[in-house]
């Protein structure tokens, strides 16, 4: 069932892998079939590296297991609050990378220090709820908002969304990019942001697929 979409999860989660993103079985990555609204997502504790298609699970909007061998990501109820609220968003990559927990950590919204970061920045900071919890969902899609589609979870990771798995994808890779050009400017002597009238035009240009 859903083989393309569940061929796409499987693909994200070993770039994931191979960009440094994602170690152990930590992260998740879901897409979500636009035509019947079913998702397919990582299943709940396998490793990254013995992950298989057949280990993909397909879950309904309402996070109930339809086709698959395992439990679905522990994150689940995140992902469907998520595509609950969001009709834009086909796709969703969360993981526990490095500098974006760091930023977490620091509890410090993410500023638009690199030209990518223009399409998704600043990145507020969700609060700290416990993971795989309603509460935390709820926060995530608050903090989200109708246009979002980065954010990081306090003492936790990051979050990114996109109209496709690929766009989310590339939100993560340029989050954690972000967060860590701003974490070695930051310690090397001070950070600069952008300045944020040409945020605004480079976010527009990214909005109408121009590149940047
Ligand atoms: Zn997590």
């Amino acid at each position: 069932m859903l083989e393309d979409l569940r061929q796409q999860v499987l693909d994200v989660s070993m770039q994931l892998q191979g960009a440094g993103l994602a170690r152990g079985t930590s992260g998740n990555v879901s897409a979500r079939d636009p035509e019947s609204g079913m998702i397919a997502i990582t299943p709940s504790g396998v490793p990254y590296h013995s992950l298989h298609i057949s280990d993909i699970v397909v879950i309904s909007p309402e996070g109930e297991l339809v086709d698959g061998r395992y439990r679905p990501s522990s994150e689940t109820p995140m992902h469907t609050a998520v595509y609950r609220a969001r009709q834009d968003v086909n796709g969703i990559v969360h993981t526990h990378s490095l500098y974006a927990t760091v930023f977490s950590v620091l509890n410090k919204e993410l500023p638009v220090v690199t030209v990518p970061m223009a399409a998704f920045g600043p990145v507020s900071v969700v609060p700290f709820r416990l993971p795989g919890s309603r509460e935390l969902a709820d926060e995530v899609v608050r903090y989200l908002g109708s246009t979002g589609k980065s954010v990081l979870l306090q003492n936790h990771g990051a979050l990114c969304v996109g109209r496709t798995l690929g766009e989310a994808l590339e939100c993560a890779i340029y989050t954690e990019e972000g967060a860590q050009v701003s974490y070695l400017a930051l310690v090397a002597q001070g950070l600069t942001p952008i300045p944020d009238k040409y945020v605004a035009i480079m976010k527009k240009a990214a909005e109408s697929g121009k590149a940047l």
